[in-house]
């Protein structure tokens, strides 16, 4: 059972000395419970007490840091089953596999989409991850080749695909201080694995079929002294991912089985419905997910569906606040202005820039709230929109003293004249209309500045 703060803060020193890096001891215990801090901090832990605390504080699915550098990504430390219970924290690494059995020219072309290729969307950048390199010629020399090229061309994180320690000690003197992630442990081999996975410093993949073995494997393998494990769960269809997935991250956060705590590993290219197979990774529970190169259509639905389960439902994406120029403005230009929800603001942008008229976009601070949920929760008001009106210098900007407000947003049309003292026009309610009424009712209204 989890302990709360004050049941944890008696088990600690009281020495208040801020070794862990927080100010207080209670403080401390307080992140312990929220499962934000590990107990490893506080070097003055007694044994007994640094048990108890790891058992019922460490997050139940272990974080796995792969790679190293700008590209590195970490997986794991989730505490839900649902997203919406919380939010999930770790975005599945997706990353493009290639055989050792291709080209240089064709394992050169999928490494370099990888490194240079992103997606823009509500203003941030989606990249795939990674490359992982299988050993399909089972030559030791041919993979150690293959993983020489796709290092050659990128700094990315890595995934060693082969069950042979040979190939592997080959690949590793390429690229071992990377720390790529070993796929991976079985039964019959994780002895030798582990041996390598501990002299390199590297995560490692166990594989086996069916949750006890997993866990009886993870077991084994933290014997051996290796606990950056990554789970595969070797599915044979997409319902049997589904259901060994769901049931593992069930066991996980419950602690019902504590050696089930890592991060799940899915290749989507070994199932049928290869898209379908990403997306229920991403959805349901994957946290490495590795596929052959996708196309533009695949590459985007991944990306966005990551994207959108990974933020977090309590926090909706945000702009800063700030006066934006869509095309190149000039003094006689309308201000438009709206909230900094970000999915309002690029969905406003949009549409302006395919009316082809100029104009300044005054975004305030209604904390990322909707237009009609700000105006109703009186997060969009009179005295925030004087304010940014004087903050971004919107007077020194335009000649005129108009802004357009959104549609929903009319009831307080008044009250902002009044502290603004620019004359307020109320745009329409839906974006898609906002072409129409800058060509039609704006541009008329113009004549008469
Ligand atoms: S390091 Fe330990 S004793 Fe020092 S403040 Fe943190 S919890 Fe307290």
């Amino acid at each position: 059972m989890a302990l709360k703060a004050l049941d944890i803060y008696k088990l600690l020193p009281k020495k208040n000395c801020k070794e862990c890096g927080d100010p207080t001891c209670l403080t401390f215990a307080m992140k312990l419970a929220g499962g934000k801090a590990d107990v490893d901090l506080c070097p003055y832990l007694e044994d007994e007490a640094k048990s108890i605390l790891g058992a019922t504080t460490r997050p139940p699915i272990r974080l796995v840091k792969i790679g190293v550098g700008e590209r590195s990504f970490a997986v794991g430390e989730e505490f839900v089953l649902y997203r919406h219970d919380k939010t999930f924290y770790h975005p599945p690494g997706i990353l493009f596999k290639v055989s050792d059995t291709l080209t240089p020219e064709e394992i050169c072309a999928a490494t370099i989409r990888v490194r240079d290729e992103i997606f823009t969307r509500i203003g941030s950048d989606l990249r795939f991850n990674g490359i992982a390199i299988a050993n399909a010629s089972g030559s030791p020399e041919v993979f150690a080749r293959a993983v020489a090229t796709v290092e050659e061309n990128a700094d990315l994180p890595l995934v060693l695909m082969t069950e042979k320690t040979e190939a592997l000690n080959a690949a590793l003197v390429q690229v071992g201080s990377y720390q790529p992630l070993i796929h991976a442990a079985t039964t019959e081999n994780f002895r030798e694995m582990c041996a390598v996975a501990k002299k390199h410093n590297c995560p490692m993949v166990i594989k086996a079929h069916g949750i006890d073995n997993l866990a009886a494997l993870a077991k084994d393998c933290q014997s051996e002294g290796v606990k950056k494990l990554v789970m595969d769960i070797c599915p044979q269809s997409l319902g049997d991912y589904i259901a060994t997935a769901t049931a593992i991250r069930q066991l996980a956060i419950t602690r019902a089985v504590p050696d089930l705590g890592y991060p799940v590993f899915l290749d989507a290219g070994c199932l049928c419905f290869q898209d379908a197979a990403i997306a229920l990774g991403i959805v349901k529970y994957a946290s490495v997910i590795i596929t052959p190169p996708l196309n533009q259509a695949s590459s985007k639905a991944a990306l966005t569906l990551r994207q959108n389960i990974y933020t977090d439902p309590q926090k909706p994406i945000q702009m800063n606040p700030g006066l934006y120029r869509v095309g190149t403005p000039g003094k006689d230009a309308p201000v438009l202005v709206t909230v900094n929800f970000s999915l309002t603001f690029f969905t406003l942008q949009g549409y302006l820039e395919s009316s082809r008229v100029p104009c300044f976009m005054l975004i305030i601070d209604t904390e990322g709230l909707s237009v009609l949920t700000a105006v109703a929760a009186g997060k969009f008001n009179e005295t925030l929109v004087r304010d940014s009106v004087k903050k971004f210098d919107a007077e020194n900007e335009v000649s005129h003293k108009i802004l357009i407000i959104p549609g929903y947003a009319a009831p307080l049309s008044g009250r902002i004249e009044e502290a603004t003292g620019w004359k307020v026009m109320v745009g329409p309610r839906d974006a898609a209309e906002i072409g129409e009424y800058l060509h039609e009712v704006w541009s008329k209204s113009t004549t008469v500045l």
